[in-house]
């Protein structure tokens, strides 16, 4: 790899890297999910009816509410149609569940990423 891909490389792992300290300075919580939730050709899924909506139709929705303290990092924030997003409301019942539902996903594909980038070394 070309040194300066290299550095590009390293911008982005620190612009997007989730335990970066100032990223959330500039980067709202949307714009965070966004740019960490690479879309299939710009179509997201709602997490609750699976729904396929376009970015501009999507809500990114608190698994653990604003209201009750939660946070606005990647490992709390999901992707759900405007329709779900209403009827949620801000309530704690199953979000324990699907905050585990949601990170065992995120975790799975990680290990899946890191898996095709050796294969593809
Ligand atoms: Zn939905």
């Amino acid at each position: 790899m070309s040194i300066f891909l290299r550095v590009i490389e390293i911008f982005l792992e620190i612009r997007y890297s989730e335990k970066n300290f100032w990223r959330g300075d500039f980067m709202n919580y949307r714009e965070k999910y966004f740019a960490a939730n690479k879309s299939d050709h710009g179509w997201y899924t709602c997490a609750k009816c699976g729904k396929k909506i376009r970015k501009k139709d999507a809500d990114i929705d608190h698994i653990i509410p604003q209201k009750y303290g939660g946070s606005d990092e990647l490992y709390n924030l999901q992707c759900m149609c405007k329709h779900c997003n209403r009827s949620k409301q801000a309530k704690l019942k199953g979000v324990a569940s699907n905050l585990v539902k949601h990170n065992f996903k995120r975790a799975a594909n990680k290990v899946l990423d890191n898996l095709k980038e050796k294969i593809n070394k």
